[in-house]
């Protein structure tokens, strides 16, 4: 799967930093997947500067209302109705976001093509699709935020044809059986357990991605082993009171978070307008004296995974 940061600017927009919007690419052989988390104003544009198109979306997540995370929802929404696109869609959100989607379309006189279902969302899992499970977790903002923790299932490991092959059970139909681990009965009245001719199963990937939050008790459970951490770094550390007031963190709060709950790799963004490049730079540094595996993201970086 890969990750594609749509826009990384916290707050408002500047020349290289579109507001908040990340695209998680399942990239899965079974479930084509394309999911969503947050839509800043102008998102449905960065997606134009990619090779992903918003009809591929199944589902979007949104960690809270605050505009930067939310005012390129409507048109999103709408430009892929108006583009044909027929593919059901679902929004998880904080309580509001049903009443805010409608009104924008109601007013506007807008509408889509597509089954549209908005749930909003408390603590908790919110489904598992026996692919994915994904969990809500809630963050310290000024307004109801969450962060979503994204558990895949481990994958069987491949069939062993050869192996099946040797003991005379020729390729058919029943071999996608034998593929998930189950029994099956051949025609000769034989018992077959897909589970002796599996390889070892590949562990699920598990990511964090987090909305606005200031440090908070939640936030290591939420992270808690999780092969890639996705954190906001609105400010740097020598303005914590200030971040932390503000219902934010720093570069190096996100980094001792992820060095705390035992993540493989940290991924900063959402970081304020008033870092130039240099000051970006100076972000990251602060993250990696803490943590060394750590990226900080920019519009349009892949992380692959
Ligand atoms: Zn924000
Ligand atoms: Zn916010």
């Amino acid at each position: 799967m890969e990750l594609i940061f749509l826009g990384t600017s916290a707050g408002v927009p500047t020349r290289t930093r579109n507001m908040t919007s990340i695209l998680l690419n399942l990239q899965q052989p079974t479930v084509s997947q394309m999911w969503l988390f947050d839509c800043g104003e102008g998102t449905q544009h960065q997606f134009l500067r990619t090779e992903f198109h918003p009809g591929k979306l199944n589902k979007i997540f949104i960690t809270h209302l605050h505009g930067d995370h939310l005012f390129g929802l409507p048109g999103l929404l709408c430009s892929r109705s108006m583009q044909g696109n027929t593919l059901p869609l679902t929004i998880y959100g904080p309580k509001g976001l049903k009443t805010f989607v409608e009104t924008a379309l109601q007013l506007s006189g807008s509408w889509t093509d597509y089954p549209l279902t908005i749930e909003e969302i408390g603590p908790g899992e919110l489904f598992d699709d026996g692919h994915f499970r994904v969990t809500a977790y809630p963050l310290n903002h000024p307004v109801e935020c969450y962060g979503y923790r994204i558990e895949e299932h481990d994958k069987p490991g491949t069939l062993n044809a050869a192996a099946l092959k040797a003991d005379g059970i020729s390729p058919g139909p029943l071999f996608q059986q034998l593929k998930q681990g189950l029994t099956v009965t051949l025609e000769d009245g034989r018992m077959i357990d897909g589970s002796h001719y599996l390889g070892p199963a590949t562990p699920g990937k598990t990511l964090a991605i987090f909305g606005d939050t200031a440090p908070c008790e939640g936030a290591l459970a939420l992270a808690r082993d999780v092969d890639l951490m996705v954190h906001e770094a609105t400010l740097e550390d020598a303005m914590a009171e200030k971040a932390n007031s503000r219902g934010h963190s720093t570069a190096l709060q996100a980094a001792a978070l992820a060095k705390e709950a035992g993540a493989t790799k940290l991924v900063i963004t959402h970081v304020s307008s008033r870092y130039d490049a240099e000051g970006c730079r100076r972000l990251l540094e602060e993250s990696r004296s803490c943590f060394a595996n750590c990226e900080l993201a920019e519009d349009f970086k892949v992380i692959s995974l």
